[in-house]
C-alpha cells in the first residue's frame, strides 16, 4: 500500500527522531525528579536547564521568563488569567483600566473561548471585541488604533494556523503605542518558521506548542516579559519558580530541547528558500490537477508551509476524501473543527464568498519536508486530478457516461437521478436546489438531456401524455399517494417496478398502497439513509455481527473465496486509491447502492458482500441497509481502509 504523505503539519507533526531519542533517554537515564537535590535529580535538572537555556537563546527571551507547560491552550489560559487578575487588582485599587478584550477575528478558538470563560468566571464584565482583518487576513490596524486606548488585553497571532497569514507585528506594536494594554502574541505556528526576538518587542506574553514542530503532544512553553503581570494557573509544589506547579514533563521537555537544538544547528530544517520552492511545486501540481482552483491568501503574505485553497463545485469533504484515498493527508480548516462540516470562520472573517469558506482545504507541512516527499505528493495530486476528471465531476467531456440510479444528498435531502446512458436521457426526482449546479455539470459533461424534473409534493408537471414516462430503457409511472402527493415507480421496460420514489411519505403509510418488496427511495435522510422496503426491519442479528476487522475479514475470505468486496467510496476516490483490499474489489459508490440492490436481493444463493470505505462510516450504512432488507450475508470493514 502507498506510504502515507502527511501534509497536515499545522495540525500536528511526527516526532523528530532526535526528539524521540531524547525523550527515551530522559525516561531511561534521566528519570529523576528535577526538584530532588540528590545526583539523580540534579541530572534531570540539567536536562531541564539546558532545554530552557536553548529556548531563551532562540527566542530572545532576554530578561523575560520562559516556563514549560502542557501546550499553547494552557499558555493562553495563563495569559488571560494573568491579564484579567491584573485588571481586577487595579480596579480594586481604584485605578483606571481598559475595558476591552481585543482579539484578532482569525485567532485560534482557544483565545476567544478563554477570554469569554475567565471574564465570566472572574465576574469582570469586560467587552470582547474581535479585531477585523482584511481580505488578505491581515489585522485592521486603523481599527486597532481606535480600540487601543480602551483595551485591557490585545491578543493577536504571529501566523495563522488555517491560512499561514503572517501578522504585521511591528504594525500592531505601533498601533498599540501609548496604550496600557497588555499584548499576547500566539506564536504556535511561528516557531521554527519565523525569526523571533521577543524581548526586543513590546510583546508581553507568547505561548508556544511543541507538537507543531516535531516535539510530542503535551509539551509547550510560555514567554512572559519581565514585569508583565502574572498569576499562576496551577499552585502546588512550586515548580517553574512557582509559576507552574506540578512535576515537569521531563520526556516532553527533553524532546522539545532536541527540536530546539535542531533549530539552532541550522542544518536539520529546510531553509526559507527551499520551503518556498516546495510550495511553488505543490501549488503548480494543484493548479494542473484542479482546474479553477483559487488560493485563499496571497502567497507573499503567508508562511511558505501553508496552502489554503478552494475548488469550484467541490466541497472540502469531497476533496479530503479524494486526497485521503490517495494516502495524502490534508485538512479542512483547523484540525479542531475538522469533525464539524462548517464553513471556516477564518475565511469568513476575511470576507471570502461562502463557497470558498465552506469548501476550503488546508495543505501544510513542516520545515523537515524533503524534495522526494514533495515530488511524490505532486504525483499523487496529479492522480487525484485524473481520478476527478474520469468521474466527470469537473465537467470533463471524456469521462465515461454514468448509468442507472444515482442518489445525491445535500442538507439531509436526497435527490434521485434516473440515467439511461444509451439514449442520453435522464430524469431528476425531488432535485434539491443546492445540487442544481452539480446536476448541470453532470448533464453538460455527459451530454445528457433532462426529460423530467419531478417532485413528489406540490403541483409537479408531468411531461408525458399518459401515466408512464420513458427514459431510455426505464419506465417511470406516476401514482397518487395522498392529497397533493405523488410517488413514482421505476422499473426496466416490460418488467414490474423495482423502486418507488416516495418523497417525504412515512413508509408505513404506504402499506396496502405499494407492493411490500418494492425498494422505497425517500426524499430525506430522516426517513432512511439509503432505501428501505415495507418489510424492512432491524435484521435478526445484532449490528456487531456485520463488523469485520482485518483478521475476521481474512477468515471470511478463506471460507468464502467468492465473497464480493464492494468499495462504496465515490468513483474518484476508488480511482485515486491503490487497490488495498485486493484486486477483486468492485466499485459501487454509496450513491449507486440503490441501483445495485435489486440484482443482489435476487441472487440465489446469496454471496457474502463485504463493503468497505475510508473510515467505515459509509460501509456501515451499506451493510446496515442490506441487513435491514433481510440480506444477512452483508458485512463491512470496521474502521475502513484507514485502519486496515
Ligand atoms: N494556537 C494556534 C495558532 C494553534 O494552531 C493551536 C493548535 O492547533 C493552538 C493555539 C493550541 O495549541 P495546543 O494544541 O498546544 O493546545
Amino acid at each position: 500500500m502507498n506510504k502515507e504523505i502527511y501534509l497536515d503539519g499545522n495540525a500536528t507533526t511526527a516526532v523528530l527522531p532526535a526528539a524521540l531519542r531524547a525523550a527515551v533517554f530522559a525516561m531511561e537515564e534521566r528519570y529523576g525528579n528535577p526538584s530532588s537535590t540528590h545526583a539523580t535529580g540534579l541530572k534531570a535538572k540539567a536536562v531541564l536547564d539546558a532545554a530552557r537555556a536553548r529556548a531563551c537563546r532562540l527566542l530572545g527571551v532576554g530578561t523575560g521568563q520562559l516556563m514549560f507547560n502542557s501546550g499553547a491552550t494552557e499558555g493562553i489560559q495563563t495569559v488571560v488569567l494573568s491579564a484579567l487578575c491584573a485588571v481586577r487588582a487595579r480596579r480594586a485599587a481604584g485605578e483606571r483600566t481598559g475595558t476591552l478584550l481585543v482579539y484578532g477575528a482569525t485567532e485560534h478558538k482557544a483565545v476567544p473561548e478563554s477570554l469569554a470563560h475567565w471574564n465570566v468566571l472572574l465576574g469582570l464584565g469586560l467587552d470582547l471585541v474581535p479585531l477585523p482583518v482584511d481580505a488578505g487576513g491581515c489585522h485592521d490596524l486603523e481599527a486597532l488604533r481606535r480600540l487601543a486606548p480602551d483595551a485591557a488585553l490585545v491578543c493577536t497571532m504571529a501566523a495563522n494556523n488555517e491560512t499561514g497569514v503572517i501578522s504585521d507585528l511591528a504594525g500592531i506594536a505601533a498601533a498599540l503605542d501609548g496604550s496600557a494594554a497588555l499584548w499576547m502574541v500566539d506564536c504556535v505556528q511561528a516557531l521554527g518558521k519565523l525569526p523571533l526576538d521577543l524581548a526586543a518587542t513590546r510583546i508581553d506574553y507568547a505561548p508556544f506548542s511543541g507538537h507543531k514542530l516535531y516535539a510530542p503532544k503535551g509539551i509547550g512553553m510560555l514567554y512572559v516579559r519581565a514585569g508583565a503581570p502574572f498569576t499562576p494557573l496551577m499552585k502546588g509544589g512550586g515548580q517553574e519558580t512557582g509559576w507552574r506547579s506540578g512535576t515537569e514533563n521531563m520526556a516532553g521537555i527533553a524532546a522539545l530541547g532536541a527540536v530546539l537544538a535542531a533549530l539552532e544547528d541550522g542544518v536539520t530544517f529546510r531553509s526559507h528558500a527551499e520551503l518556498h520552492a516546495f510550495r511553488e511545486q505543490l501549488a503548480n501540481a494543484l493548479r494542473q490537477a484542479l482546474p479553477g482552483i483559487v488560493f485563499n491568501v496571497p502567497f507573499d503574505r503567508a508562511l511558505p508551509t501553508t496552502l489554503n485553497f478552494s475548488v469550484p463545485g467541490l466541497s472540502s469533504k469531497e476533496l479530503l476524501d479524494l486526497f485521503d484515498a490517495a494516502a495524502v493527508r490534508v485538512s479542512a480548516g483547523s484540525a479542531c473543527s475538522a469533525a464539524k462540516a462548517q464553513p471556516s470562520y477564518v475565511l469568513d472573517a476575511m470576507g471570502l464568498p461562502e463557497w470558498r469558506s465552506s469548501s476550503a482545504v488546508r495543505l501544510s507541512f513542516g520545515p523537515l519536508m524533503d524534495a522526494a516527499t514533495v515530488a511524490e505528493a505532486c504525483a499523487r495530486i496529479a492522480r487525484c486530478g485524473e481520478a476527478l476528471r474520469r468521474s466527470g465531476l469537473l465537467g470533463d467531456t471524456t469521462a465515461a457516461r454514468p448509468d442507472g440510479l444515482l442518489q445525491w444528498t445535500a442538507g439531509g435531502h436526497h435527490t434521485w437521478l434516473v440515467l439511461d446512458a444509451a439514449s442520453g436521457t435522464c430524469a431528476a426526482i425531488d432535485p434539491h436546489p443546492a445540487l442544481d449546479e452539480r446536476i448541470d455539470t453532470l448533464l453538460r459533461a455527459h451530454r445528457y438531456r433532462l426529460v423530467a424534473r419531478l417532485f413528489t409534493q406540490g403541483d409537479a408537471t408531468w411531461p408525458a401524455p399518459e401515466d408512464c414516462l420513458a427514459i431510455g430503457r426505464w419506465r417511470l409511472r406516476r401514482a397518487a399517494t395522498g392529497k397533493g402527493r405523488a410517488c413514482y415507480l421505476l422499473g426496466p421496460q416490460g418488467e414490474s417496478p423495482r423502486h418507488a420514489f416516495i418523497g417525504s411519505a412515512e413508509p408505513s403509510s404506504l402499506a396496502g398502497v405499494l407492493p411490500a418488496d418494492l425498494l422505497l427511495c425517500p426524499a430525506t435522510e430522516a426517513q432512511s439513509a439509503l432505501c428501505t422496503t415495507l418489510r424492512a426491519g432491524p435484521g435478526k442479528t445484532s449490528p456487531a455481527a456485520m463488523h469485520l476487522d482485518a483478521a475476521t475479514l481474512e477468515t471470511l475470505l478463506r471460507e468464502h473465496p467468492a465473497a464480493l468486496l464492494v468499495d462504496v467510496r465515490e468513483p474518484y476516490e476508488h480511482a485515486a486509491a491503490e487497490p488495498c483490499i485486493g484486486p477483486q474489489a468492485v466499485s459501487i459508490p454509496l450513491s449507486r447502492l440503490a441501483g445495485a440492490l435489486p440484482a443482489w436481493l435476487a441472487q440465489a444463493p446469496r454471496l457474502p458482500l463485504v463493503f468497505f470505505c475510508q473510515s467505515g462510516n459509509r460501509s456501515a450504512r451499506a451493510a446496515g441497509c442490506l441487513r435491514s432488507l433481510g440480506y444477512a450475508e452483508a458485512f463491512h470493514l470496521q474502521g475502513g481502509v484507514a485502519l486496515s
